[in-house]
């Protein structure tokens, strides 16, 4: 199994597009959640995964933005966002956002965990190895992919030796390959997020996941900034958020 993993589109059609293009061969998509929300093409985003996904979780802005949740505990941005989002999106749109499965889940054919959050919990991030430690300990699957934190990179154990990573993309490289041991690892593994990234590199993230040859590759890939900044100052959205996008921040 190959697996293109896309996480944290929220709503950038620029950048989800340009990651579509540039994903190498792949037998399935895994969409781990927050389709929606912050970006200024919700519409579009949903269109496009609605036909490429093979297994989603629910983020909690899909969560929010469709009615299932409350924005209570969203900070005043994100509520604007929240707000606009659920004004604009189709009754198609929020339907399948609606019925979006709640995480974690292991796809069909598949070996590995997909979830938004923690696996403890969908709304929970993973932020250290304090909030791994469990999953790397106890899970049954080698491989546990998880968003949420719009950082790409994680953390891998082995009993009681561990490590955490981030894809060294500072020379401005756009590939970096974690080989996978049969050892015994555990991994938990963040692609990054597609549309928002928060890890100081602006480019859209995501990963693949190569169960046959044990290798798990995590890229960058430059997309058109202006036009998706462009979108979220035309609808009337915070100018934050398309600032934001540039910093990677
Ligand atoms: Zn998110």
């Amino acid at each position: 199994m190959r697996a293109l993993i896309l996480s944290d589109i929220h709503g950038n059609l620029e950048a989800l597009e340009a990651v579509l293009a540039a994903a190498p061969p792949h037998d399935a998509v895994w969409n781990l959640g927050d389709v929606v929300g912050y970006g200024g093409s919700p519409n579009e985003c949903v269109a496009v995964m609605r036909d490429r996904s093979d297994a989603s979780v629910r983020g909690n802005h899909d969560k929010v933005c469709s009615g299932v949740m409350p924005a209570t505990h969203f900070n005043p941005t994100a509520r604007q966002a929240v707000e606009w989002t659920m004004g604009v999106l189709t009754t198609e749109s929020r339907t399948w956002l609606e019925a979006m499965p709640q995480g974690p889940l292991s796809p069909p054919g598949s070996s590995s965990l997909i979830s938004h959050g923690s696996p403890a919990g969908e709304d929970i991030y993973v932020l250290n190895i304090r909030d791994a430690w469990g999953t790397l300990q106890a899970s049954e699957h080698r491989v546990t992919l998880f968003g949420h934190t719009h950082v790409q990179g994680g953390f891998h154990a082995l009993g009681s030796q561990w490590l955490g990573f981030q894809p060294a993309h500072r020379n401005g490289s756009s590939k970096w390959i974690l080989p996978l041991n049969t050892d015994g690892t555990r991994y938990m593994v963040n692609p990054g997020s597609v549309g928002q990234p928060r890890d100081g590199d602006w480019r859209a993230a995501f990963a693949l996941l190569d169960e046959e040859s044990n290798e798990l590759t995590f890229y960058r890939e430059p997309y058109d900034l202006a036009r998706a900044q462009g979108r979220i100052l035309m609808a009337g959205l915070p100018e934050r958020l398309a600032l934001r996008l540039r910093e990677g921040r």
